[in-house]
């Protein structure tokens, strides 16, 4: 038997494990040992030994001391959740520590203001120890005995647990559905309800495997939510306990159960370190991820997202990652706490009407939010955990969770959007409950602040002053979420999936922005910074200058008429998009008027909405994109079937095909806009001929029936292959065509438009998007059809020389870019256009595109 002393890994004020405000810890079930209030932000090792592990979370790690204790060490209360914000590891797993070595030092302000408690923890977890002598209640300097371990002599700590008198083996496996993983409470927990068995219990998960008498081991097996876990027992009754210890874990361990029906699952080859990228659904079905240390200045990193909002800045970090928010799941009674609930939603509601007031162009967005807190399952949810005894915030913000992962878990990137919607009112209702402030805090930014964020939502933009944001990088979000609209209404650069590395950047770090590649450039050289801000500044003045003749019509240099058109989502984007010198829409993507509602709006609805646009276009082209919805993004009031591949199943016209009245009252809607000639309609996703034959033949009957003589131009957008590939039979039966790029590439490269793990090569400029442009355009020339571009490449000036060289003749861009974008063409010459879209054709990868286009023109 031997003895040794702990030294104290922090300064602060040590207190019994009693004390603890985590009921595993302070009842003893995680181990034996003491805690710290911390006055220092540096853990260090209070023995000499070997790191077992660090957690991926980074807020705790585990140590064997020499005689075989399993110390862990964890950082503040409910830590885990932070997932890495704010702790940096300096140890690794395996690594041989001394008495007083650094292990995790970690940021006092961040942790303390999003964990529920900074007291950290030093328990010995393993059997065959007991502990003694904590020198509690009082100061404790970093190094002074803390406390004395007996027992144990390597050896024998690592031995084998004694086989059983029986050969009986149970099996059962089970959905992890707790948010963190088995962390540590959860861990203990399980170990509480497996020690006293005489057989042995062991959890296995992908390829691992650990004891679940050890906490450390189970804290090591890295597990995530949504995980398959196999239970093993073997021992009398093995069978039995397999069950029982399934249950448990079905049950949360004492952690809140999320639904991991509707939560994205892990999958069985999904590596226990997690790579640098991560998906774009929120983070509380996000699976927590080692992302490596800080970055150090000096470090000079490209971290590459997807285009959001185009435009370059310079200007220092400000981090604003989002962490959970705790709160009490006890209530005070149905009594107190649904009157609370109610004024909390009172007061949102009532600042979301201010907020409309403020941005009145958005006050469709928080419209939006409105009714998503009008929704009764929402409010239904949360009252009857009330009424089972929670508090409101509690019960709200499981309710809100809930909800917003199921709409994450859904494949559409729009869903996702919604989701963060969700998000944004959970915080903000849990905000209004504790009466603090809701935003992530972008009220009080300095000039030239670059916001990295895991994803800004609408509310955190309607406070910001003009003039201090310069940019905004998301680790997640979509190119077209509300708060990507709202960004680009105020005009700040944007980049958004730029994956978990983001997280890796440091308060106040320099850095570039730049929306018009979508990348970020983290501890850029002095000179580039200053270059940089130099052509920043000139962009700037430049801009105003283009605006001042935005109106005019677009001619190339050499004379050649390219129309540059806007794409728009609802009526108030019409008039701004004039004034930067829109020459009219070719684009309205009217599943905005059909998302977020609890019925299709009516034709004399739509009629109201296509009417108000026309007439702010003032008589310039209206070309109106039929409802592009379907399993990816369904409808709440439209019965369509649950899809493997939404992507690849019921879109766009299989859709209005499928419902015609949907698409027939939308047709009629549209005939109806006065005068006659303002619209056209256009088609998505389009493979076939016949798709759009039948919607002629839909056309053509509602024109009749509503006595309407004159024709209406009937166009296909070309976003799928196959449409591209036989543009020439489709360009016989539609009147013009328009390329959607986004889906365009997304289909031709086989990746995902809202997975940020493929975002950095999904690029619109690859060379085989590229030819696929080109036999559009040819196939569209032999029958004389004009061949527009609305996808986003339209928007990206790199792109602008190669698709004129294509044969484009229209694009339809974010209005934020047109003024800039049509001073560009009117500098361009079709021959060398054509010149370096041949040569790209010619080319590898996208990225040999860009630099000859580049090359071609420096200025861009
Ligand atoms: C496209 O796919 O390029 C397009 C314009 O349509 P959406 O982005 O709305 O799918
Ligand atoms: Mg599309």
């Amino acid at each position: 038997m031997t003895a040794i002393t702990l030294a104290a890994p922090l300064a602060g004020w040590a207190m019994p494990l009693a004390e603890v405000p985590d009921p595993a810890f302070a009842q003893g079930l995680v181990g034996t040992g003491m805690a710290i209030d911390p006055t220092v932000n540096e853990l260090r090792s209070p023995c000499d030994g070997v790191v077992l592990s660090v957690h991926r979370a980074r807020h705790a790690c585990t140590l064997q001391a020499a005689s075989g204790a399993e110390v862990l060490l964890h950082l503040g209360v409910d830590t885990v959740g932070l997932n890495g914000d704010g702790f940096t590891a300096h140890v690794r797993d395996g690594q041989a520590v001394k008495t007083g070595d650094l292990l995790i030092g970690f940021d006092m302000d961040l942790v303390g203001s999003r964990a529920q408690s900074l007291v950290s923890m030093m328990v010995v977890v393993n059997d065959g120890f007991t502990v003694d002598g904590q020198s509690v209640n009082r100061e404790i300097a970093v190094g002074e005995p803390a406390m004395t371990v007996h027992g144990g002599s390597g050896a024998d700590a690592a031995a084998p647990p004694a086989t059983p008198d029986s050969d009986e083996t149970g099996e059962r496996s089970v959905v992890l559905p707790i948010a963190n993983g088995l962390h540590a409470r959860p861990a203990a927990a399980l170990v509480a309800a497996t020690k006293a068995y005489p057989g042995t219990v062991t959890i296995h998960c992908r390829d691992r495997s650990a004891n679940a008498k050890s906490v450390v081991a189970l804290m090591g097996l890295g597990t995530v939510l949504g995980d398959r876990l196999t239970v093993r027992a073997a021992g009398p009754g093995a069978q039995d306990m397999a069950v029982s210890i399934a249950v448990l874990i079905e049950g949360g361990l004492g952690d809140p159960v999320v639904d991991t029906a509707s939560a994205p699952a892990a999958t069985a080859a999904a590596p226990v370190v997690a790579t640098p990228a991560s998906p774009a659904t929120g983070p509380s079905a996000q699976p927590a991820e080692e992302i490596g240390p800080p970055f150090a200045p000096g470090e000079e990193v490209l971290l590459k997202g997807t285009i959001a909002v185009p435009g370059q800045a310079v200007g220092s970090v400000v981090r604003r990652f989002r962490s959970t928010v705790r709160v009490a799941e006890e209530g005070a009674g149905p009594a107190v706490e649904e009157p609370r609930l109610h004024r909390a939603l009172d007061s949102v509601i009532a600042e979301l009407g201010r907020s409309a007031e403020r941005m009145p162009e958005h006050a469709a967005i928080f419209q939006a939010h409105r009714e998503l807190l009008d929704d009764p399952e929402l409010l239904d949810g949360a009252l009857a955990d009330i009424r089972a005894g929670k508090s409101a915030e509690w019960a709200w913000q499981r309710t809100a969770r809930l909800q917003a992962d199921a709409l994450a878990a859904l494949a559409d990137p729009r869903m996702a959007e919604r989701a963060a919607d969700l998000r944004d009112l959970e915080q903000q209702v849990l905000a209004a409950l504790s009466g603090k402030a809701p935003s992530i805090g972008l009220a009080d930014l300095p000039a030239g602040s670059i916001v990295l964020a895991d994803e800004i939502l609408p509310s955190d933009l309607a406070g910001v002053p003009a003039g201090r944001l310069a940019g905004i990088g998301m680790a997640h979000g979509g190119p077209t979420s509300h708060a990507v609209i709202l960004a680009a209404a105020l005009g700040v650069p944007t980049v958004v999936a730029l994956g978990r590395q983001a997280e890796r950047v440091p308060d106040g770090a320099p850095v570039v922005i730049d929306g018009n590649r979508g990348e970020l450039l983290v501890f850029p050289p002095e000179d580039m910074l200053a270059t940089t801000r130099t052509a920043v500044a000139a962009r700037a003045a430049r801009r105003e200058e283009n605006r001042r003749s935005a109106g005019e019509e677009c001619r190339m240099a050499d004379g050649t008429r390219i129309e540059v058109f806007a794409n728009l989502g609802r009526v108030s984007d019409a008039p701004g998009a004039v004034v930067e010198g829109a020459e009219g829409c070719g684009l309205l993507r009217t599943e905005f008027l059909f998302l977020e509602r609890q019925s299709a709006p009516t034709e004399d609805e739509q009629h109201r909405q296509y009417q108000q646009i026309a007439d702010a276009l003032e008589g310039r082209p209206l070309v109106i994109r039929t409802l592009d919805v379907g399993g990816d993004k369904p409808l709440s009031y439209l019965p369509l079937p649950k899809e493997e591949n939404p992507v690849l199943g019921l879109r766009g016209v299989r859709v209005g095909l499928r419902e015609p009245e949907l698409l027939r009252a939308q047709i009629r809607a549209i005939l109806r806009v006065k005068p006659a000639g303002a619209c056209r309609i256009m088609v998505p996703m389009i493979a076939s001929p016949s798709e759009l034959l039948a919607v002629r033949g839909m056309v053509d009957e509602e024109r009749a029936k509503l006595g309407r003589a004159e024709p209406i131009e009937l166009g296909a957008m070309i976003e799928v292959p196959s449409a591209a590939l036989i543009a020439d039979r489709i360009g016989a039966v539609a009147d013009f065509l328009s390329i959607g790029t986004n889906d365009l590439t997304q289909y031709v490269l086989a990746m995902d438009r809202g997975n940020p793990h493929v975002a950095a090569q999904l690029d619109a400029l690859h060379p085989g998007v590229l030819r696929l442009i080109r036999l559009a355009v040819t196939g569209a020339k032999t029958h004389d059809r004009t061949v527009a571009v609305c996808g986003g490449s339209a928007s990206d000036p790199m792109a602008a020389p190669l698709l004129i060289g294509l044969g484009v003749t229209e694009l339809s861009a974010t209005p934020a870019v047109i003024a800039d974008l049509k001073a560009f063409i009117r500098t361009l010459r079709m021959e060398d256009c054509r010149r370096v879209a041949e040569a790209a054709l010619a080319t590898d990868s996208a990225d040999e595109v860009r630099r000859l286009v580049a090359q071609a023109w420096p200025a861009i």
